[in-house]
């Protein structure tokens, strides 16, 4: 993969003491950083380096991370935008994906990844069937978690009950991605359609295995009506009954939430995807963030699937997030807009069990890495980067989005991907699965 250099005017780190560095460089070799610092500081001759990357006016900040997503839902992009969650997976998204073929799921996720590249995202974890995803990355190498899902409160919900026999087949999967970038998750989809024996098993496979669990959980009012009247308590107090909360717990949206919910799931040291487009879209409701914050509940952001959110772009919740809560709350103090990046980096490295290889500019982790273009207007004057980063920025403005030290998309333009065949495939085969 060779040794690399990026010369840029600043680097966001998103390190612990966040720091932002100026006339910076970061080098990496095979995909892991070397240095981070700056410029006139670099241990390495120019000679040493198979290609540098000069970018005087490029901001430099780690590749986001987007922890709740439903990659080739893209497919379903705009079939039904205006119908609650119940109806909207009953009436419209379950009969589609009776039709899927292999295929369709395939130019699903790779037009996902493509949107994802062009939109800063290097990282994300995914809820959808696991086979084609891994096909996908297979030519699209994204760094994804893989989620083996599980329902069995539906019809021939038993046969999910067999994937606990066969996890080392999805082990082994996970693993035929080269670089070692994706890792399995176990995928209970929320409790209305899990079995509490179901989940029982989740928490033994879950400990044995050191697997996170990646669940939709206190989403809707429907569900915690139903929690209610059939176990009597709150989603979050049956799922600390069965014992499946603590730190490996990935919970996908934890909208409708007392102030018990949030001290458990602040406890239980669980991890809550904020997912602000999707949840409105739907009309779901809006996460508690700053209590759960104040609650140190470590809260990252997903786009949930194109289905529902439309969009895969982790720029959108940044802002979002922040916008919501101040809405909420009339606090334009809290949550800030370095909070909001820190959500879409480190946290949702954290969430992801991840902090130790991304969610940051730091040497020793992976060069997952989005380079910005500050010369765009949307990111001047710098008086502040993040707040611009946060509030302004698009996606038209990245100029490099790198996964494991390749630049997988640069100025606009895939490499050795050929992303126009890959549109028009997924195009067509997303049209004629609704023209069926
Ligand atoms: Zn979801």
């Amino acid at each position: 993969m060779g040794r690399t250099l990026i010369k840029a005017k600043y680097i966001i780190t998103c390190n612990k003491t966040f720091d932002i560095l100026r006339k910076a460089a970061i080098a990496f070799e095979d995909g892991i950083i070397t240095y981070v610092g700056t410029e006139d500081k670099i241990p390495f001759s120019t000679s040493y380096f198979d290609e540098i990357l000069v970018e005087e006016e490029g901001i430099a900040i780690p590749g986001l991370i987007n922890a709740h997503t439903h990659a080739a839902m893209n497919l379903f992009r705009g079939v039904c935008d205006d119908l609650p969650l119940k109806e909207w997976l009953e009436k419209k998204i379950w009969p589609l994906e009776s039709k899927l073929e292999s295929e369709d799921l395939l130019y699903g996720n790779l037009a996902a990844f493509l949107e994802m590249l062009s939109t800063g995202t290097t990282t994300f974890a995914d809820f959808y069937y696991f086979n084609e995803l891994i096909d996908a990355l297979k030519i699209i190498p994204l760094r994804a978690i893989a989620t083996v899902a599980f329902l069995d409160l539906v019809p021939d919900g038993e046969i999910y009950w067999k994937r606990f026999s066969e996890l080392k087949k999805y082990f082994e999967l996970a693993n035929s991605v080269e670089g070692g970038l994706v890792k399995v998750a176990l995928g209970p989809h929320a409790i209305y359609t899990c079995s509490r024996q179901l989940l029982e098993k989740i928490v033994e496979v879950s400990e044995k295995y050191r697997l996170p669990v990646h669940m939709h959980v206190s989403e809707t009012v429907d569900e915690i009506k139903f929690a209610k009247e059939k176990f009597g308590k709150t989603a979050i107090e049956y799922l600390d009954d069965i014992g499946i909360l603590n730190e490996r717990m990935i919970a996908a949206h934890c909208i409708h939430l007392d102030e018990n919910d949030i001290r458990i799931l602040g406890d239980r040291r669980v991890n809550c995807v904020h997912c602000p487009s999707s949840n409105l879209k739907l009309a779901d409701g809006i996460m508690p963030v700053s209590r759960l914050l104040k609650a140190n509940v470590n809260v990252c952001l997903g786009t949930d699937g194109a289905a529902s959110a439309n969009s895969l772009n982790i720029f959108n919740e940044m802002r979002n997030t922040v916008l919501l809560q101040r809405g909420v709350n009339l606090d334009p103090t809290f949550p800030n807009a370095r909070e909001a990046l820190l959500m879409a980096t480190i946290d949702g490295a954290k969430a992801l069990g991840l902090e130790e290889t991304v969610g940051s500019i730091e040497v020793g982790k992976k060069a997952d890495i989005v380079l910005l273009d500050g010369r765009s207007p949307r990111l001047l004057p710098e008086h502040n980067l993040v707040s611009n980063i946060v509030y302004s920025c698009t996606p038209a403005d990245i100029l490099y989005t790198i996964v494991n030290g390749k630049a997988l998309y640069r100025r606009g333009k895939f490499s050795n991907i050929d992303a126009d065949k890959i549109l028009e495939i997924f195009s067509g085969r997303a049209l004629k699965l609704l023209s069926a």
